[in-house]
């Protein structure tokens, strides 16, 4: 028989966002998956009545309460891993404690993981899971073989909040305020993202394509785009081979992007990225094959190597942007 555990950080204030998540995605779990626990993440300062109204909202009857001096994982991961059965489920919700915990519980105990899902359910020994890929323009389906099983839910997922039961709910509190943090790691720093905009906002893009090379020619193409200060993108090869994030794919299968200027570095123009870059108000191609079809359909052209173009570039723009501070 296999459980499903819930797993809520109450160091967030928005533990019913994160039970509306878990609950939709439960919907379409099996009925044979049999409770288990909701371990619910807190500090000390949680009273009674705070536990009492959290251990009350918790979609099983087992709650645990993992009392924490502060949010970490590490610590967290340890209290999972102790009462862990092989079946068993793990669920967590879309931020991103969810997503670390969902990928970081499933690698320690060998077992599998998968984040931002819309949709899971059981047959037998696998999960099956649903989820948004390729900038959202294709629902993939997963097959989890591995046990546990520790899945996240998708952003904006809602589901029907449990009803309060009549039985009593079964409460434990694991106190681990005084614990020693493990020797390797003293504390945990969050470093803030910079806000972005996207490629579907940004004004100026660049696109890598094949003729980047490899990984090393992708970060540099992306250093590039930051110094000229471009949105980066990338042609279906470079995210296959993994050398950039899949979220910046540009063409058909991802965004479909509408700048004023957008760069294409080392990109052929095949019909599935061109359809993605096609309503840019002005494009500059550079290639070193002066037959490519991106040059036929760009409005500028430049036959050399992506990389050298790019790096003079950089420096045109800078020393551009160093004149113009001092004539201010
Ligand atoms: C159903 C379907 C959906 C698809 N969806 C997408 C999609 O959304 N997005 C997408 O991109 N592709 C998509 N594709 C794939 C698409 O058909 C092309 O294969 C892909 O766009 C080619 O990418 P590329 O231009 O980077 O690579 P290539 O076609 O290999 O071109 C590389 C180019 O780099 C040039 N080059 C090499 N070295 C250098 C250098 N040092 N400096 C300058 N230039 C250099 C070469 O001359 C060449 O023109 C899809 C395909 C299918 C079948």
């Amino acid at each position: 028989m296999k459980r499903f555990h819930v797993v809520l950080n109450a160091f967030s204030d928005d533990i019913e966002k994160q039970i509306s998540e878990i609950c939709g995605l439960t919907e379409y779990l099996l009925e044979d998956v049999k409770k288990g626990n909701t371990f619910i993440v807190g500090d000390g300062k949680m009273d009674e009545d705070d536990k009492h109204r959290l251990a009350e909202m918790a979609p099983t009857k087992s709650v645990i309460f993992v009392i924490l001096k502060n949010l970490h994982t590490e610590m967290i991961l340890d209290c999972l891993m102790e009462t862990m059965c092989f079946g068993d489920v793990y669920l967590f919700g879309s931020s991103s404690f969810g997503q670390e915990m969902a990928i970081r519980l499933g690698k320690r105990s060998d077992g599998s993981s998968a984040t931002g899902c819309q949709w899971a359910a059981l047959s037998e020994s696998i999960v099956y899971v649903k989820k948004q890929v390729y900038s959202n323009h294709m629902m993939a389906t997963f097959c989890m073989e591995n046990s546990p099983f520790c899945i996240s839910a998708a952003r904006g997922l809602e589901g029907a909040m449990p009803k309060a039961g009549k039985s009593e709910k079964e409460i434990k509190t694991i106190d681990k305020t005084k614990d020693q943090y493990p020797a390797n790691l003293t504390n945990t720093i969050f470093e803030e993202k910079k806000p972005s905009g996207g490629l579907q906002t940004a004004s100026f893009v660049l696109v890598g394509g094949r003729g980047v090379k490899n990984k090393a020619g992708a970060d540099a193409l992306a250093r590039a785009a930051e110094g000229i200060h471009a949105e980066f993108g990338a042609s279906r090869p470079v995210v296959m081979n993994a050398w950039a994030a899949m979220d910046k794919l540009i063409g058909v299968s991802g965004s479909m992007i509408h700048p004023k200027v957008c760069i294409t570095a080392g990109v052929s123009g095949a019909a599935a990225l061109y359809a993605g870059i096609e309503k840019s108000g002005f494009i500059i191609a550079i290639n070193r094959d002066e037959n490519a079809p991106i040059m036929r359909k760009a409005d500028v052209v430049i036959v050399d190597d992506c990389q050298e173009v790019l790096r003079a570039l950089q420096i045109c723009m800078e020393k551009e942007r160093a004149d113009e501070t001092q004539a201010d």
